[in-house]
């Protein structure tokens, strides 16, 4: 034992070896290695009793546990108080009576979040119940009478609690981790789109009360993808943690930015008024974001479009807000600006919204349906499959095509069941044809956005399975672009759907940036040359090219060859000519809906 100062005493840890014999058979017993506490560490202890002959008492006894402490002694219950508020303690041996007040009212004494977490022992005189109940109702840990002090009630009790004290700690940690998990991005430290909603929220009801306005900001990264395919998917992680960072540093506390998924951030700027101030924070943003980003040798600049709105006077509900930011964004960055504001005159706001607004109803009320479109084999001259079109016959709006719905559905998040809605209704359409001897297969769109849906594959092949049908059944057409700019998940996605046996098409093939490596790497099964190849094909010369070299590829990678978009019968020939396989358009027929399809398809040639 080792005196440091007038009531701080060190007692140093007992090795095995020193036991001896007298020493009491349960410290034998307890492996103290296999302890979850960790017994290595000096113990924080603060003993407070107001008499000197207990004090002394109670460090002889735990002079005798193997066990390593530094003890504070307190010598009443201003002294106790006075230290507990000074620093923290590993456990705390309280006498209930302290001279100046008892062991309770140090307790209450303590700021309530302190004594909720203190680690106490109450050790008293008197064996009287109801001291204890009281004590322990206060939130004591153990209470130990006097009277029945020994090495071992002394050990096991500072043992519980110790084992309490860690056990408290490793569930805040893990709640902690948890909270961080559910809320937080893991990449970027930003709140993610969950707590990103739930503060828009709490925005718009603090602004119900309060009147005051703010504005709500969405970003997405320019050319990002690039960044993935051409350094991989860690560069592509260092852009997107370091633009999280930058994002962090400029935030205000009273402001949110978050990332959404993706390259996709989004922000409440709190008490932000004007469309000035609104712009001036995303004109530092776009400061921010242009700085270089070294990653190993390579300098990366970063681009950013925003879009932005103000509430109450462009929306007041947290889905409408977060819609036109997002068109507003879009706006930036079709033309090539760094942020827009939300005009709704220029863009047929009114319509926008009741589709974003009828269409979840229109799901459920049954208004969507497929128009199909043969595929005709130029060398057969057979229809060998149909594609799916979808339709949405509104009773309030008439019938709405889908350039104007799925676009305006992948923007407000409602693409998920849009899809699954289509998905089922060709698998209906499908064993109906198969129960009428039809037996075609169908193609059905993805929008780009689909394929970061991971349960997207079970999803398809369970619904097949409930109408009987085979994965061969069903091809799935995505457009070049989508697969050009969609996100790593994507690839996951498509992977399990061609390992299921699904046939991929590559739509609009042309129109986008054409990615070898994605041909390369996706187990294709057909390729639709982009219509605007084929308009003018008798005409010029340079689409006549274009489309010989699609053909050329599809034939070396062994794959059918559809021209999209055929209008005159003339020009079969020359497609035919040109490699194409298949062709698909007016000339051959317009889409149709179920019964005129089914007829049409029994008048062709050697139809099924
Ligand atoms: P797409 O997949 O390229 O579909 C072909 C579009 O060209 C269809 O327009 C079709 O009606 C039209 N078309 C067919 N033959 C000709 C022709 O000879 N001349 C001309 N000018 N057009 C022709 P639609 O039905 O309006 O569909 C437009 C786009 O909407 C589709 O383009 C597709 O990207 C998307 N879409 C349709 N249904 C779905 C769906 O269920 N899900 C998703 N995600 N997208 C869909
Ligand atoms: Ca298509
Ligand atoms: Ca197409």
């Amino acid at each position: 034992m080792r005196i440091t100062n007038s009531n701080v005493i060190e007692l140093p840890r007992r090795s095995s070896q020193q036991a001896v014999s007298h020493e009491p058979e349960w410290m034998d017993e307890v492996d103290w290695q296999e302890m979850p506490v960790d017994y290595n560490r000096t113990i924080r202890l603060l003993v407070a009793d107001d008499d000197d002959v207990d004090r002394e008492k109670v460090q002889r006894l735990l002079s005798k546990l193997p066990l390593q402490f530094k003890i504070v002694c307190a010598a009443s219950g201003q002294d106790a108080l006075n230290l507990l508020r000074q620093q923290t303690y590993d456990c705390v041996l309280l006498d209930y009576r302290l001279g100046d007040m008892d062991g309770i009212d140090v307790m209450e004494q303590l700021p309530a979040q302190l004594a909720r977490n203190l680690p106490v022992i109450m050790v008293t005189g008197f064996g009287d119940e109801q001291t204890a109940v009281r004590a322990l109702r206060m939130g004591v840990y153990d209470y130990l009478p006097k009277g029945s002090l020994t090495p071992e009630t002394l050990g096991a009790a500072i043992e519980s609690v110790m084992r309490r004290v860690m056990l408290q700690k490793e569930l805040a940690v893990a709640q902690q981790r948890l909270r961080r998990q559910s809320l937080f991005d893991e990449l970027t430290g930003l709140p993610n789109r969950y707590l990103f909603f739930d503060r828009l929220e709490h925005e718009i009801a603090n602004a119900e009360r309060d009147g005051k306005p703010f504005a709500v900001l969405v970003m997405d990264l320019d050319l990002f993808k690039q960044v993935n395919d051409t350094l991989g998917h860690e560069a592509g992680d260092t852009v997107l943690s370091a633009v999280g960072k930058r994002f962090a540093a400029m935030a205000r506390k009273s402001d949110t930015i978050a990332r959404i998924g993706g390259d996709e951030f989004a922000a409440v700027l709190h008490g932000t008024d004007s469309q000035d101030g609104a712009c001036q924070f995303a004109h530092k943003l776009v400061d921010v974001i242009s700085e270089p980003i070294v990653i190993n040798d390579s300098i990366i600049h970063v681009g950013i479009s925003i879009g932005i709105v103000l509430y109450p006077h462009h929306g007041t509900d947290s889905r409408s807000l977060y819609t036109l930011a997002d068109e507003a964004m879009y706006d930036a960055k079709q033309n090539s600006r760094h942020y827009t504001v939300y005009a709704p005159s220029e863009r047929g706001h009114g319509e926008n919204t009741a589709i974003t607004q009828r269409l979840p109803h229109a799901i459920r009320d049954r208004e969507l349906l497929l128009e199909y479109q043969p595929k005709l084999d130029l060398r057969s001259g057979r229809v060998t499959s149909a594609e799916a079109l979808l339709r949405w016959h509104s009773s309030e709006m008439g019938r709405i095509m889908p350039d104007h719905f799925i676009p305006a559905a992948e923007r407000c998040g409602l693409v998920k069941p849009l899809t699954r809605e289509s998905i089922r209704l060709a698998a209906v359409q499908l064993q109906r044809w198969r129960q009428q001897g039809i037996d075609l297969p169908l193609a059905v769109n993805l929008s780009g956005r689909m394929l970061d849906d991971l349960s997207l594959p079970d999803f398809i092949l369970e619904t097949l399975q409930e109408h009987d049908l085979q994965p061969a059944d069903l091809l799935i057409e995505i457009t070049e672009t989508s697969l050009a700019s969609s996100q790593c998940r994507s690839t996951e996605v498509i992977a399990a759907l061609t390992d299921a046996g699904l046939r991929l098409s590559i739509d609009d093939f042309g129109s986008g940036f054409t990615s070898f490596r994605s041909i390369r790497d996706i187990h294709i099964s057909e390729i639709k040359i982009d219509r605007l190849f084929i308009r003018e094909l008798e005409l010029n010369a340079k689409d006549e090219s274009i489309v010989r070299s699609i053909a050329l590829l599809a034939q070396s990678l062994g794959v059918p060859v559809v021209a999209e978009g055929v209008e005159q019968e003339s020009m079969l020939e020359q497609l035919l000519a040109l490699g194409c396989t298949h062709a698909q358009g007016y000339c051959v027929a317009r889409p149709m809906a179920e019964d005129n399809f089914t007829a049409w398809y029994r008048q062709q040639p050697a139809a099924s």
